[in-house]
């Protein structure tokens, strides 16, 4: 969980695709009920406090470093997300003594990156110059920040990915990891939502990149192969999340109030919290096909669950995602290219036990790597066919645009569990025909 303290939406940035754009920045700041809704969200929770905007540092420095002291006294460590152009050596030598976690916005090196800032062009090239040596800054401080990209038309095409590619790599290789986040398209009108299939060839040569050295640690992708490894759930939007009550997600205002994740505003709307958790969203997907809005009979649904509420179809939280055809590609690469390097490994969508609660509190013992285990197997293997064996996934029907795979009960080549996809359930009791650790030993 996180305690997202947003004490104000206001943003020196203009960026040309952002989803708070329109909320009201003249809030009310009160440091008084500010900081008890901070101690209470904490009290309950014991999260990751992250200190989040609009902008943190448009705060006064007595202000911020109030609210660092607090999170610091409560937690022994505070995070914060910046557009990272209002960073200066006083600022910086705050994050040292607090022990923060840094993450900065960024969209690629220049050009890609000209959607970010305020201004005309030349302003926002200055801006972009400013951050990348506030990186420098930080790292001869001692803090290694993290990136996150938001994903969209001027990152498409191959010269483009290229480019991308070479700025990521050269982040990479001074340690510093990050997360491409896909614009948030329903909410948008700034013209820079690509096409899926675009977006999905750009994800996917990410992927190549990222799972083809270990010391890279961008998402989505590690947490797709931990998903798929039945290794905890990844990130929120896989999470079944509740829009009215985001379990990965408190916000809390200037003003001490709460609502759930600003996700929300996609619809319109910021949400105040729910006081309890609904996983009806879920059970309306798991059952709802397709071509109406939902995930019935989706090969990753185990994994996926729908992704964010936030980017619902229509704007309609009981809708999947909008970017489901992009992540639906990018799963189905990434479950090729850990089939192809050992072919007898079992993934969790093998099984069509609906174990989300076990992942969820990452009890889940994995059974991926029974068939190259000698506790299990008499003669492991990462790819000799001593056991049952799950084949390739090929995405045979074209899913872009005209809408995903038949909804129901789709054959997909399984050897392993001779169980359709589509019989997916939220209630636990569920057993299905797949293998059990005493079945597979050969
Ligand atoms: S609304 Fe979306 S971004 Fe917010 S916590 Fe839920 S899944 Fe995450
Ligand atoms: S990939 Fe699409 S259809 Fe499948 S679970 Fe995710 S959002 Fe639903």
């Amino acid at each position: 969980m996180g305690i997202l303290v947003k004490p104000t939406y206001g943003c020196n940035y203009q960026c040309d695709y952002c989803y708070e754009s329109g909320l009201p920045t003249q809030e009310l700041l009160d440091m008084v009920m500010l900081k008890q809704a901070i101690k209470d969200a904490y009290a309950q929770d014991r999260g990751d406090l992250v200190f989040h905007g609009g902008e943190f540092l448009l705060l006064s420095k007595a202000q911020i470093r109030e609210l660092f002291q607090l999170a610091f006294d409560l937690k022994g460590s505070i995070n914060i997300q910046t557009n990272g152009s209002l960073l200066d050596d006083e600022i910086i030598q705050m994050m040292v003594e607090y022990k923060a976690s840094v993450g900065l916005s960024l969209d690629g090196p220049w050009p890609l990156n000209a959607s970010r800032g305020c201004g005309g062009i030349d302003a926002r090239k200055t801006q972009y110059e400013q951050v990348m040596l506030n990186i420098d800054k930080l790292i001869v401080a001692g803090i290694c920040p993290g990136v996150i990209t938001v994903v969209h038309n001027r990152h498409m095409g191959a010269e483009n990915i290229g480019v991308y590619k070479t700025w990521m790599i050269g982040l990479c290789e001074r340690g510093i990891q990050g997360s491409h986040n896909l614009i948030q398209r329903p909410s948008d009108t700034s013209g820079l939502v690509p096409t899926s299939a675009d977006t999905l060839e750009w994800y996917k040569s990410m992927a190549d990149v990222i799972l083809g050295n270990a010391r890279y640690q961008w998402q989505p992708y590690r947490n797709i192969v931990d998903a798929l490894l039945g290794l905890g759930l990844g990130v929120c939007s896989f999470s079944r999340c509740d829009i009215y009550h985001a379990s990965a997600a408190i916000e809390i205002k200037g003003d001490g109030s709460v609502t759930s994740c600003s996700r929300s505003l996609s619809s319109g709307k910021l949400h105040l919290r729910a006081a309890e958790y609904s996983k009806v969203r879920a059970e309306i997907l798991a059952q709802i096909p397709r071509e109406h809005g939902g995930c019935h009979g989706c090969r990753y649904w185990k994994i996926c669950n729908g992704l964010c509420p936030g980017t619902a179809l229509d704007g309609d939280w009981r809708n999947r995602s909008e970017q489901c055809d992009v992540y639906y590609g990018l799963y189905a690469h990434i479950e090729n290219r850990l089939r192809g390097l050992m072919p007898n490994i079992k993934l969790c969508i093998d099984d069509p036990i609906d174990d989300f609660a076990e992942r969820a509190c990452n009890r889940q013992q994995t059974t991926a790597f029974d068939a190259m285990l000698f506790s299990v197997t008499e003669s492991p293997s990462s790819f000799r066919c001593t056991t049952p064996r799950v084949t390739p996934f090929v995405i045979t029907t074209p899913f872009m645009g005209a809408g995903l795979p038949a909804p129901t009960n789709t054959p997909h080549g399984d050897t392993v569990v001779n169980t359709p996809h589509g019989d997916h359930t939220d209630h636990t009791d569920y057993r299905g025909g797949g293998p059990t650790r005493a079945t597979i030993k050969p």
